[in-house]
């Protein structure tokens, strides 16, 4: 076993892109110290918020929380936890019990939303004619925003990380979804959503992974069982393969992205308007979350099934 760079202790992690070698205490150190700067350079919070998370029990959202309640003193922060309950069988039971442990051991209110109660399905009951995915982020968004505007929050943070982000980059990209890329992040709080942040997004998933583990946060590490095969998960190998052979590449995307995005929202946004069903932002004349609902509605039976 080698050595960390800035002890005698033995390095628990080589961070490739830097040729660093790194013992846990040194790991954790620059960890919290890298998602403190992220969070000061976005200016994500300010002194008394009142900062909803949105947890699935999974390891990127209990790092997430886990960092916000380290903060909670410091900056009089209020936290909050959200978990939005899909309903997928044999895998949201695990990722809840991890994320209801963890809160009932940190004393962080915990507030469990559904598609049964909120929409009136779960997603095992509407995948049959879509790819569930193309529901599953829509609905859970939908979910979240409007428990958070209930909640009164300021802030809404999410467990997204360095690869969550570069992944949606390059889908963003591959559908030529300008508007999405020229938005894509922003979550500017403005006309009906509630302010989205993302403390992890400079982080690569494995380091996420190791300060879970480190920590001995209880996160859950059971996967979706719609996630295999997808678009996303090949885009996630091939980024990996990149990154591989390039050390540092998924950096390089998110900051190429984030140059980009300026140039484009001048030359491709658009206004966003109410959704004409329920009032939610939108940049068509329905939102994407009343467009599928109403798809759902039509197939009506056929699809419930
Ligand atoms: S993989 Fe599972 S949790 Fe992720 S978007 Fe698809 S259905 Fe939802
Ligand atoms: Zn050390
Ligand atoms: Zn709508």
């Amino acid at each position: 076993m080698q050595r960390c760079d800035r002890c005698s202790e033995d390095a628990v992690y080589l961070r490739r892109y830097s040729g660093q070698r790194m013992c846990s205490e040194h790991f954790l150190n620059y960890f919290e110290e890298k998602v403190v700067k992220t969070i000061k350079k976005e200016k994500m919070l300010q002194r008394g918020d009142k900062v909803g998370v949105g947890v699935s029990g999974g390891k990127d959202s209990l790092t997430t929380l886990h960092m916000l309640k380290n903060l909670q003193e410091d900056l009089d922060l209020e936290v909050h936890a959200i978990a939005v309950d899909e309903g997928v069988k044999g895998y949201r039971a695990d990722t809840l019990g991890a994320a209801k442990n963890f809160c009932s051991r940190e004393k962080i209110p915990l507030h469990v939303v559904s598609f049964k109660a909120g929409l009136g399905f779960t997603l095992d009951e509407v995948h049959k004619k879509r790819s569930p995915c193309a529901y599953c982020g829509v609905f859970r968004r939908k979910l979240l925003n409007e428990t958070g505007i209930k909640l009164g929050l300021d802030k809404l943070a999410t467990g997204h990380n360095l690869d969550d982000e570069v992944q949606a980059i390059m889908m963003n990209y591959i559908s030529g979804d300008v508007e999405r890329i020229a938005r894509y992040g922003s979550g500017d709080g403005k006309g009906g959503f509630v302010k989205r942040i993302k403390p992890l997004a400079e982080m690569p998933e494995k380091e996420v992974a190791l300060y879970a583990l480190l920590w001995d946060l209880g996160a859950s590490f059971a996967e979706c069982p719609y996630a295999g095969g997808t678009l996303r998960s090949k885009v996630r190998d091939w980024i990996n393969a990149l990154e591989k052979d390039h050390p540092g590449i998924k950096f390089s995307i998110l900051a190429g992205s984030r140059k980009m995005q300026p140039l484009l929202r001048n030359a491709a946004s658009k206004e966003l308007k109410k959704c004409e069903k329920c009032g939610a932002p939108s940049s068509g004349s329905v939102c994407k979350a009343c467009l599928l609902l109403e798809e759902i509605n039509l197939k009506g039976n056929e699809t419930l099934i």
